[in-house]
């Protein structure tokens, strides 16, 4: 069984198979945006689909030290990012 590519959350720092974490990509203009199907150009980041991770992984702060750039959260918020997820963890059901 191969376990595939690893990333690091940069929420909790913790190395994950790429296929559980969610993919976020910074825009051009240092908007970051959640990449769903893991293929938008630029440089991407990893976080957890959970929470926490979420949380601490969307401030400002953070996302510039990931991106290596000043970088703004997602327009939409880590609010809109979950409810997104749960719904689509619920539709996949
Ligand atoms: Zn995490």
């Amino acid at each position: 069984m191969t376990v595939g590519p690893l990333r690091t959350c940069i929420g909790c720092r913790h190395v994950q198979p790429k296929g559980l974490l969610l993919r976020l990509v910074r825009a051009s203009d240092g908007r970051v945006v959640v990449d769903e199907r893991g293929r938008a150009q630029g440089r991407g980041a990893y976080v957890c689909r959970t929470a926490e991770c979420m949380q601490r992984a969307l401030r400002a702060g953070r996302l510039g030290h990931a991106f290596k750039r000043p970088s703004e959260p997602p327009v939409s918020g880590t609010v809109v990012i979950l409810d997104g997820l749960v719904l689509h963890d619920k539709a996949r059901r």
